[in-house]
């Protein structure tokens, strides 16, 4: 089936088409259709499946078709999302599939000045996307009103969950009318989220994207046996080999990182960082460069890159191994994202084995090993120069040259003194 067969309205296929999308992927071809019908939903998909169109086309249909017979004012589809980066790229969706259509939306979110925001909202938005937190105050101080609202989305509720925003949740839920289509997308399912899902959904169409193996047919993906201490000289011998290629790093905290990116430095190779130390405007300045493609390695950690899509990431390393089969799966969902191609690569330790087996226990299925001979593996380590140690050296031996020199010196001088 193509966009063209569906009974959407012409601008939408217009916008669907500039984005170069031709088929529907596998969770839009299930949610189009009991959407646009006025269904609930309740859908497990990881980010990567083409989710969030799954859901902007039909909201924006049926919001077109609506706002051209009642004009009403008010928000009339709530979105929310776990973080700012999330709620920012959904919010992109919308506006690009919106172009040619009369509906238009707005995203808030914490970490920047409310003013802007209530002065937007102040206009008339009909879709707003927005993070809990600054949702729940906009709707406490009576900036935002969902008496009107029509549809809810929540996406990534398994990840709203896990950062605790559990409550703000439930108590927005009072806000909102009773009678409303809601839409509930999650990556991962279990019994608590399923309590969350069933005290908001009505007879929800259930679907579920590729249970059985959730790493993406399009995702080539591989681990290795790399000890902690020379994990740094085969990602710069990598990244050295391939220096076109976009490259996301994944390291376990934000030192880490920040660690790696000097490593790296010390190899002439040049890195940006993301992670919860930095503000909102320098992570949103990293994440541009690297989108752009202006900087080739992001090194990231999973909180500050979840649900992140970046077009064109070709390669995820998984510097250090994730905690748990969940994240590995949202990690390498980086790359090969909707159609296009991708790899990813995993560096094991010693003291990270039985971590992997537990991985490899909840995927399913082993990932693949990429044996590395003992020879490549010293020459790879071999080959490295760490410039900086090289120059810290010279300056070093520099250094006690001089201070000799002048210790010398001193030593004749004190001796001609005692003369
Ligand atoms: P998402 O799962 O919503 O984060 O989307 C992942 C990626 O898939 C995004 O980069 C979209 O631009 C892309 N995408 C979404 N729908 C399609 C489609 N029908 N055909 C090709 N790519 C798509």
């Amino acid at each position: 089936m193509k966009f063209d067969e569906y009974s959407i309205s012409e601008g939408i296929k217009k916008s669907i088409a500039k984005q170069g999308f031709k088929k529907p992927t596998d969770i839009q071809y299930k949610s189009i259709p009991p959407i646009l019908r006025g269904e609930d939903v309740l859908a497990i998909a990881q980010t990567g499946t083409g989710k969030t169109a799954a859901f902007v086309i039909p909201i924006l249909h049926l919001l077109q078709v609506k706002k051209t017979v009642r004009k009403s004012a008010g928000i009339k589809c709530l979105v929310m999302a776990p973080t700012h980066e999330l709620a920012l790229q959904i919010n992109e969706v919308f506006v690009s599939l919106s172009k040619h259509t009369k509906v238009n939306s707005f995203c808030i979110h914490g970490g920047v000045e409310q003013d802007r925001q209530k002065e937007e909202l102040g206009k008339g938005v009909d879709v707003l996307i927005a993070t809990p937190g600054r949702l729940f105050d906009l709707v406490s101080q009576g900036d935002v009103v969902l008496k009107g609202l029509e549809i809810l989305v929540l996406d990534e509720a398994d990840h709203m969950l896990d950062l605790g925003f559990i409550k703000d949740i439930k108590d927005l839920m009072r806000h909102l009318p009773e009678r409303r289509q809601t839409l509930f997308f999650s990556a991962t399912i279990n019994e608590k989220i399923k309590k969350l899902a069933y005290s908001l959904v009505v007879n929800p169409i259930r679907i579920q994207i590729s249970p059985k193996d959730p790493v993406a047919k399009n995702i080539e993906h591989a681990v290795a046996s790399i000890e902690m201490d020379d994990k740094r000289f085969f990602l710069g011998n990598m990244l050295a080999e391939h220096p076109d290629r976009k490259t996301l790093v994944f390291v376990r905290t934000k030192v880490r990182a920040e660690r790696l990116k000097l490593a790296l430095e010390r190899q002439k190779i040049e890195a940006i960082t993301i992670h919860g130390d930095k503000d909102q405007k320098e992570r949103e300045s990293s994440m541009q460069a690297f989108r752009k493609g202006e900087q080739k390695t992001l090194i990231a950690t999973d909180i500050s890159a979840r649900g992140i899509d970046i077009p064109n990431v070709e390669f995820v390393v998984n510097y250090d191994l994730p905690e748990s089969a969940e994240q590995y799966v949202h990690r390498v969902g980086r790359t090969g994202r909707g159609r296009e191609k991708g790899q990813a690569l995993s560096f094991c330790a010693t003291e990270e084995v039985a971590l992997l087996e537990e991985i490899d226990q909840n995927l399913g299925k082993p990932i693949a090993r990429l044996e590395i001979s003992k020879k490549n593996y010293q020459m790879t380590k071999a080959s490295v120069t760490e410039n900086n140690n090289e120059e810290d050296w010279k300056s070093l031996m520099e250094h006690a040259a001089i201070e000799t020199e002048a210790w010398e010196k001193k030593k004749k001088k004190r001796k001609k003194n005692k003369k």
